[in-house]
Formats: structure tokens, sequence, C-alpha cells
């Protein structure tokens, strides 16, 4: 039965991160991504990667705090001198609120990812905003101050949510654009190698800091990282990086003879795994 559940939840996360990669802005690298249309973009509201000038990614951790492993995580992060962004369980939160405080203090950006971990896309309007009401209640109160940025449970939310929620909360939606699928417990290496392969300048990288795999995956991806050149800020911080994509190049006038229709070029990302099912986001 497990089994199925977790079947019957890949294939509709599947399906709902499709739809949220042809809401959100498209990367011009990142050839796989359908073009999103005017209607379904929200300028300001929602962010799966940003277009900045300069080596600048940002790090998410999904699901904490976990009073066994963050501190672990913001042990390593304090060595590196590196600032992440963590998206929070309001019911964690109210089980550790002085691991929300330490983030907070040592430069790290709390944010909302719901109270109790639903899909936003199957609940009501009340319901959401319970779950959003709640959390934010709990981190204000552990650090002083509300979250401005919220990352939906499974990246499940229709764009009329983001609208309202934009509205009514001020969040900005934050999804990401690197994926190691460590819920699956890959393993540290295959955490570390998919982080590394995949991020480029403006990147949002999702974990989560609730996996021990994760946590001993990270001292590699930030070695590797740094070794790259990039430089870590929160995901409030890129946003504020962000600079105009350029100009797309005019169509040319005869179609191609031969389409590609192979993976991107090399220089690109291989593969933008938010398509993937991320049953624990
Ligand atoms: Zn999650």
């Amino acid at each position: 039965m497990f089994t199925l559940r977790i079947f019957l939840s890949c294939l509709f996360v599947s399906f709902g991160a499709v739809q949220l990669n042809a809401d959100d802005a498209v990367a011009p690298q990142a050839p796989e991504k359908p073009r999103p249309t005017p209607e379904n973009v929200e300028p300001g509201i929602t962010f799966d990667w940003v277009h900045v000038d300069g080596p600048y990614v940002a790090l998410t951790f999904d699901d904490g705090p976990s009073a066994k492993l963050t501190p672990k995580l913001l042990d390593l992060l304090a060595e590196h001198h590196i600032k992440a962004t963590f998206f929070l369980i309001g019911e964690n939160v109210a089980e550790n609120p002085e691991l929300v405080a330490r983030e907070a203090r040592e430069g790290h950006e709390v944010a909302s990812h719901s109270w109790s971990h639903p899909n936003f896309g199957k609940m009501s309007d009340d319901g959401v905003r319970g779950q959003l009401r709640k959390t934010d209640d709990a981190i204000k109160s552990a650090m002083g101050k509300s979250p401005t940025l919220m990352r939906p449970p499974y990246g499940s939310i229709a764009v009329r949510q983001k609208k309202w929620i934009h509205q009514e909360f001020g969040y900005k939606i934050v999804l990401w654009d690197v994926d190691p699928l460590d819920w699956r417990r890959p393993g540290p290496a295959a955490v570390c190698n998919r982080i590394v392969k995949n991020t480029r300048a403006g990147s949002i990288v999702l974990a989560h800091d609730i996996h021990p795999g994760t946590i001993e995956a990270m001292p590699c991806v930030l070695k590797e990282l740094e070794a790259k050149g990039f430089k870590f800020v929160t995901v409030s911080e890129l946003i504020a990086m962000e600079t105009p994509l350029p100009p797309k190049p005019s169509p040319t006038p005869k179609p191609s003879p031969s389409p590609k229709v192979s993976a991107a070029p090399k220089s690109t990302p291989v593969k933008s795994t938010s398509s993937s099912p991320t049953p624990h986001n």
C-alpha cells in the first residue's frame, strides 16, 4: 500500500511539476523547459532560478529543522562562511524554536514550507491559509519576524494560489532548478555529484536537512562548488541580484531541416530535474 501511495504521489507530482515549469520564468539555458506564456508567468512572484551577473547560487534546505541533523549542517555552513535558506515545516519549528533562532542569528534565511507538508494543489483556500498562518506565527515567534518566502510542499501549487498567497501574505514563491533527489537516499556521493553537475549561476539548489546522507554530502558539495568559483547567497539576496535576460536572437527565417531533439548543449546543465517526481520536497 505504501509503495502504491508513493507511486501515485510520483505520478501526481510529476504531472504537477511539468505544469509548474510552464508557470515559471524560463531559463535560456534550459531548452527542455516549455516557454512560458504571458498568462502563466508571475514575474516577481515565482522563482525557480534567477538570472544574475556573477557566479551566485542559493542553497536551500527543506523540511527541518531537525534536532539531530540541522546543528551539524549549521556548523559546516559556519566553517565555510556560507549563508543558506531554510524552508521550515511549522510543526518542526514549534518543536525546535531555538534552532530557528540560531539559523536566523547566523545569517541564514528562514522561510515557510507549510505547517504539516500537505499538498496545496488538493486543498481549499482556507486549508492553505491555515497552514501558512500557523507557520508564519511559529516562525515569527521563534525569530522575531515573519518570513518573506514560501515553498509549497512537493512544489505543488496552482497559479491562482500563488497569486492570492502573494497578495495576502506577501510571500514570494520559491521552487528550484537543481534537485539531487536526496529524499531517495541515493548516497552522499550521488547527492554531491548531482548538485555539482547541475548547478549554474543563479541556481536555486534543493536539498533536505532531515536526511543523514544529505548532510554527509555537504562537505563535498561546498568544496566542489567553491572550487568552481560559486558564491553562496540566500534566496532573497539572489532575487535582489536579478538582472534582465539578454534579448533573444531573432528567429532564423529558414526552418531547420533536422530539428535537434537531443539533449542540451554541453555547456548547460544536463537536466533540470525539477520535472522529476519529487514526492518529498
Ligand atoms: Zn518538503
